[in-house]
């Protein structure tokens, strides 16, 4: 994680030392970073005494012309420098889900989780939710946002009751799958009340404006086998064959045709409806499917 960070260190502080300085957010007098500095001319090993505050060398090696630095004696392997970009470009993909102001927490509209009530600046980045609204920032802790989310077909934001804009909705959606995040209810009809909430939120974000959980609630488990056999078909027509995700989402159809007559087949239904919507980039051709396969039943 701390590698991915490197790549922001202006040039003249470009060392891991530094980069580890340049990340943490705990205050700069509990950090104790070494000199970057070599020991001395024409050594090899690191200068052990620690470096100056927001400085990445020691008091010695700073007022020295040209201190060679430890880094650039030890050059850092092809492969390991290939992981760190990779570790670094994957860390910028998740704090890209965050939102805005995941690493600055200065002009957010709270100070504290409402969910959890933690501090702003004690809240991980990576548990770290945020979303604009009028030009503000709220953020929230993750998954208390994420339950608080499907628990309604219109979620709305808890501090001003305004709808969440299709954009927060589908980023905290896809922060929720990559995080495995599952609902969590005290039953099971809440739970699948909830599944069925996120899925009536995919239809409406495609154009289905009216998708509401009540309407799937009437079919019984023959229902949702039968869909699942019509939406195998369909898909084996629209998808072309060399779409990537084709077989996958034909699989997972399949294993909706043994969809058993027992208290949870809806909750069942609903799960695998959403794993194959986790799927696509753009599901709007998978959710016309699954919405014309249910008007069939
Ligand atoms: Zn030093």
């Amino acid at each position: 994680m701390l590698l991915g960070v490197v790549l922001e260190v202006p040039a003249e502080r470009k060392s891991v030392l530094a980069a580890c300085f340049h990340f943490q957010e705990e205050p700069r007098e509990a950090t104790m970073n070494r000199c970057a500095a070599v020991r001395s001319r024409g050594a090899t090993d690191q200068c052990p005494t620690p470096a100056m505050n927001g400085h990445s060398l020691c008091g010695r090696h700073a007022r020295t012309r040209g201190p060679v630095l430890w880094a650039s004696l030890h050059k850092t392997p092809g492969v390991v420098r290939i992981q760190a970009l990779v570790r670094g470009w994957l860390l910028r993909c998740r704090l890209a889900l965050a939102g805005r102001r995941v690493l600055c927490r200065k002009n957010v509209v709270n100070e504290e989780d409402l969910f959890t009530c933690e501090s702003k600046h004690r809240q991980s980045p990576l548990q770290y939710f945020a979303f604009e609204e009028l030009g503000k920032t709220y953020w929230f802790d993750a998954k208390g946002i994420w339950t608080w989310v499907s628990r309604s077909v219109t979620p709305v934001n808890p501090y001003t009751k305004t709808p969440l804009t299709n954009e927060a909705r589908k980023r905290l959606r896809v922060w929720g799958w990559k995080n495995r995040m599952t609902c969590s209810a005290d039953t099971p009809s809440d739970m699948m009340l909830q599944r069925w909430n996120i899925l009536s939120q995919i239809f409406r974000e495609n154009g289905f404006t009216d998708a509401h959980p009540h309407q799937f609630s009437n079919f019984d488990s023959s229902d949702y086998r039968t869909m699942f056999v019509f939406l195998e078909r369909d898909l084996q027509i629209v998808l072309p064959e060399k779409d990537i995700y084709r077989d996958k989402l034909i699989r997972i159809c399949r294993r909706g045709h043994g969809i058993r007559d027992s208290d949870i087949y809806t909750l069942h239904c609903a799960y695998l409806l959403l794993r194959m919507l986790s799927i696509p980039r753009d599901p709007y051709i998978l959710v016309f499917s699954i919405l014309s396969a249910f008007m069939r039943c």
